[in-house]
């Protein structure tokens, strides 16, 4: 019996064929679709090759969730006080994904 796995040399075949090829540039502009549930069907198809093929975005998605997981929480008690434990360079890390998380919005 053939194992139902969808192998990566078949998913690498299949994308070929795709007439959109995610980079990983166009993978990153999808993150946020992705998480608010408003990709299409196929960019959606798209987008789930690209991460069953490609480590990097798979690593980076799993870091994605954990950077807005800390910010979302970050933003809900913004005078939550920091824990004393916590470590500096997580604080930075926080700091650095809000930035990075605003880029886009029009500053006022
Ligand atoms: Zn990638």
């Amino acid at each position: 019996m053939r194992s139902p796995r969808f192998s990566a040399r078949k998913a690498k075949a299949l994308m070929a064929k795709l007439p959109m090829m995610l980079t990983c540039a166009e993978f990153e502009e999808f993150i946020l679709d992705y998480f608010e549930g408003t990709l299409s069907g196929k960019q959606y198809a798209v987008f789930k090759v690209h991460l069953m093929l490609c480590r990097d975005c798979k690593s980076y998605i799993a870091a994605y969730e954990r950077s807005t997981e800390l910010g979302k929480n970050v933003f809900k008690e913004p005078y939550a006080p920091v824990p004393n434990d916590m470590p500096e360079d997580l604080v930075q890390a926080i700091l650095a994904a809000k930035e990075a998380g605003t880029d886009s919005e029009p500053r006022i």
